[in-house]
């Protein structure tokens, strides 16, 4: 069995939670879809976690703390900068420090896997494209990414978590949400794109962290509580992190 996490966002806390969590399943490889850092008070703490999991994509959030952000509203970068800074000075030795920055520059962004592709946000554009819930209206840019996905695709970036079906010979797409599925759900050979949610900023609406367990053809939706007063408290006593980035958690938005 796999363990499917994505946008960690340096939360340590969620982080820690979650794979607590997967520690008490049979989970036999971690992958991770990416967005380590970003947002967060521990950056340095989480790439170290990561850095244990099977697999580890590129995430857009990832990119912007190593080379110029680009694209991101001014919270957003100020974090970004505050994470550069983070991982630039880190209070340990310099080998520490290299090894982080190394294993960041090293994702790739997608993976392949007997038939399963893996990315940040989408098929199309891995690192930056979003497919939210209400796309499946959205029938030109529904069309395009489901070409280019083999038979099942597994994604981050949006924090919503569900999963996109491909209905033929109609041509329609579903969004089910992981409530609409009871949490479970087994793919069945039609087209697929799994959103796995976020670990460390959930944006549906719950505040607890997000990730998935694949399991042959089955994926199971895990809702993790953890110590989000912790989190919330780091947020507002670093000034480069806007106190809305804490807020936030709270609301799962
Ligand atoms: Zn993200």
């Amino acid at each position: 069995m796999k363990a499917l996490i994505s946008d960690i966002h340096s939360n340590l806390e969620a982080l820690q939670a979650v794979l607590d969590d997967i520690g008490r399943h049979n989970v036999s490889e971690i992958y991770c879809l990416g967005d380590i850092v970003g947002y967060g008070p521990n950056p340095r703490e989480c790439v170290d976690q990561v850095m244990k999991c099977k697999m580890v994509l590129l995430g857009n959030h990832d990119q912007g703390a190593m080379f110029d952000p680009d694209g991101f509203n001014a919270p957003a970068e100020k974090a970004i900068f505050w994470t550069r800074s983070q991982l630039e000075s880190s209070p340990e030795n310099r080998q520490k420090r290299e090894q982080r920055w190394e294993f960041l520059a090293e994702r790739p962004r997608t993976f392949k896997e007997d038939g399963f592709l893996f990315v940040h946000g989408s098929a199309r554009n891995p690192l930056n494209e979003y497919v939210f819930p209400e796309d499946i209206y959205n029938q030109r840019k529904m069309d395009r990414i489901f070409a280019l996905v083999e038979r099942y695709c597994f994604q981050g970036h949006t924090h919503v978590p569900g999963i996109f079906v491909e209905n033929l010979p109609e041509e329609i797409y579903q969004f089910h949400s992981p409530e609409d599925v009871d949490h479970l759900y087994r793919l069945d050979g039609r087209k697929t794109l799994v959103n796995v949610g976020s670990v460390g900023q959930p944006r549906d609406g719950n505040w607890r962290a997000c990730y998935v367990l694949l399991d042959g053809d089955l994926i199971r939706y895990r809702r993790v509580e953890y110590d989000i007063d912790t989190t919330v408290k780091k947020i507002y006593a670093i000034s480069e992190l806007d106190n809305f980035l804490g807020d936030r958690l709270r609301d799962g938005r």
